[in-house]
């Protein structure tokens, strides 16, 4: 079922990618591993994940220590308390989701801390979403001018989530504005920044995400099946996909 679903995704990227004149193989697909225990997320990288997203440090934790991930990388794109980054600088391979000051702060004294340099990405508020957090768009910029100043942070790209869209198309302009950022940013040439990675597209608009220039794209329900809220949580904690 896993192994199909992803293959049935491939595909469809693959497909995206070559309508929009891109190579396929440019593209990252993250399995966002959320609610899905160990045996589930070993399935996925045994059908060829090599890239596992999870949004909560106790899930981290505790998937970290059954050795769920081996053989794939893992990123944490959730929402990330600062009292908690202990659990997760260092362990992961890329922190999706750094969406304010006082967290690339704490990052940066944890990776400090411990002598590790710390790969993120700026979250960025495409569609300045209330509920959203993240840097507005115009704040980038500055961010990426000041990173000299986080010497064991390094800047990979970018990072959204659009607007929850009603059709197919919808999220293009917020895809294509995280592109443009990422394209004037790459232009000043600003120390240990790159612009490598643009985070963006999920189950239900990673084919436009494509076309708008994604490398990574971010898929949940499409390998693992729809979510189940209102199950007891394998590992605890509340059960909305965030930690905060
Ligand atoms: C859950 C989650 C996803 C995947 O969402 P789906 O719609 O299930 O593909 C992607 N990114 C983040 C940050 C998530 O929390």
């Amino acid at each position: 079922m896993i192994a199909e679903n992803v293959a049935k995704i491939r595909a469809r990227m693959d497909a995206a990618a070559r309508k929009a004149g891109r190579d396929p193989r440019e593209i990252v697909l993250c399995a966002a591993t959320k609610m899905n225990d160990a045996g589930r997320v070993r399935e996925a990288i045994a059908a060829g994940i090599a890239c596992c997203g999870e949004n909560r440090v106790q899930e981290l934790t505790a998937k970290l220590a059954d050795r769920a991930y081996d053989g794939a990388s893992v990123h944490f794109i959730g929402r990330l308390q600062t009292n908690k980054v202990k659990q997760v600088v260092g362990k992961v391979d890329l922190i999706q989701s750094v969406d304010r000051p006082a967290l690339l702060d704490a990052i940066e004294k944890e990776a400090a801390k411990q002598g590790v340099l710390q790969d993120v990405l700026l979250e960025v508020n495409v569609g300045a979403e209330e509920s959203k957090s993240g840097y507005a768009p115009e704040e980038v910029d500055a961010v990426c001018a000041a990173m000299e100043r986080f010497p064991h942070c390094r800047v990979r790209g970018l990072m959204a989530i659009p607007p929850v869209s009603q059709k197919s198309g919808d999220n293009c302009r917020f895809f294509t504005e995280i592109r443009r950022i990422a394209v004037d940013i790459t232009a000043k040439n600003y120390h240990n920044i790159s612009m490598e990675i643009l985070s963006m597209g999920m189950t239900d608009d990673f084919e436009d995400a494509i076309a708008c220039g994604s490398t990574m794209i971010r898929v949940g329900t499409a390998i693992f099946g729809a979510r189940d809220y209102h199950k007891q949580p394998t590992y605890g904690g509340n059960n909305h996909g965030t930690d905060g």
